[in-house]
């Protein structure tokens, strides 16, 4: 599939836009001023492929804080700022990477064009992010009202001589979060970060933004993404390389099959398939593993794995490329799958 290449930004070292590979974003679920709260988090989901992390800056504390935070987080950090331009300024001197605020809610034009001097010195983008709900005190949006309401703030930037733009525009509705990022991709040539807002806990938020951001990437619209969730940054990192991976547009990451099981099967697989997902989650590997329950249907079914497991009467045969190679007591299923794996294929 044909991605579109909308201009090319720079967020610290992560290319955004310009076609490039989609990055996965999260945002610190604690005040920014716990610095080491946040590092933590940080820190926790870079293993499983976080590239950039956002930060609310809620008052100046915040902002102070990202100095430190920006000297040692490992990947670049997005300051989130509503209204307050004095804390963009603060934002860009501290470090951030990229400053997510909408012109249209700074003010004055001199306050504006403060943020744009400071961005551009820097080579900050800033990302203009519309929320449907947040639009109108009486009615959520409608889709072209999401829209006009980005072109509002766009023109802004634009007259200021700015366009290192960034755009989000979510709502509530799935459906209408999707047909506005269709309206947004054909009106603007900025790059789109895309994501379900207010998605619930994890269980409605996998399938929601699975259903949101799915038909917008396979139409190659999207340049960075978050799953978002009530959940630590850590879940929403996994389910956003989840996503690309099973949409095939990140083929750096092991594709990982298991059985339902059913009636046939005489191993406790479930377990086995868990711990193998929670192994393949972080290992950068372009590799497909399956973990199957029956030794009849197993290899055949998943005949385009590089490697797996099918269950027997208390053993697991070994099988590369859908051809049984080798078999295990079910007790060593696991480390002789990962020892295989680490020893390369
Ligand atoms: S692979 Fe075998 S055990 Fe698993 S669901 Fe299919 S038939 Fe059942």
């Amino acid at each position: 599939m044909q991605r579109k290449a909308k201009r090319l930004l720079k967020v610290g070292d992560v290319e955004v836009g310009g076609g490039k590979r989609i990055s996965v974003q999260s945002m610190a679920a604690v005040k920014t001023s716990r610095v080491d709260d946040v590092l933590a988090q940080i820190k926790e989901a870079v293993p499983y492929g976080l590239d950039i992390m956002r930060v609310s800056v809620l008052d100046e504390e915040d902002g102070r804080a990202l100095g430190r935070l920006t000297r040692e987080s490992p990947v670049p950090i997005v300051a989130d700022i509503h209204f307050d331009y004095r804390l963009a300024l603060l934002a860009a001197a501290n470090g951030a990477a990229a400053i997510r605020i909408n012109p249209g809610n700074i003010g004055s034009r001199d306050r504006v064009e403060a943020v744009v001097r400071a961005c551009k010195e820097k080579r900050l983008p800033i990302r203009i992010g519309i929320n449907g709900g947040s639009l109108f005190k009486d009615h959520e949006a409608t889709l072209e009202e999401m829209v006009e309401s980005a072109a509002r703030h766009v023109a802004i930037l634009e007259e200021a001589g700015f366009f290192d733009i960034a755009i989000s525009l979510k709502s509530s509705s799935p459906l209408t979060t999707v047909a506005a990022n269709r309206l947004a991709d054909k009106r603007f040539p900025y790059p789109l970060h895309l994501g379900a807002t207010e998605a619930g806990p994890k269980e409605v938020s996998l399938i929601r933004s699975a259903a949101v951001l799915s038909p917008l990437l396979l139409d190659g619209i999207g340049d960075t993404i978050r799953i978002s969730m009530s959940e630590p940054p850590l879940e929403e990192v996994k389910a956003g390389h989840r996503l690309l991976r099973d949409l095939e547009l990140d083929g750096n990451w092991p594709f990982f099959v298991s059985c339902p099981t059913c009636g046939r099967t005489m191993v406790d697989l479930m377990p086995l398939a868990r711990k193998v997902q929670s192994y393949l989650e972080k290992r950068r590997l372009p590799l497909k593993v399956a973990v199957m329950g029956c030794i009849v249907n197993g290899p055949g079914e998943a005949r385009d794995a590089d490697i797996g497991l099918a269950g027997g009467n208390g053993v697991y045969a070994l099988f590369k490329k859908g051809k049984i190679v080798m078999t295990v007591p079910e007790e060593n299923a696991y480390e002789t799958l990962i020892g295989e794996i680490e020893k390369g294929l």
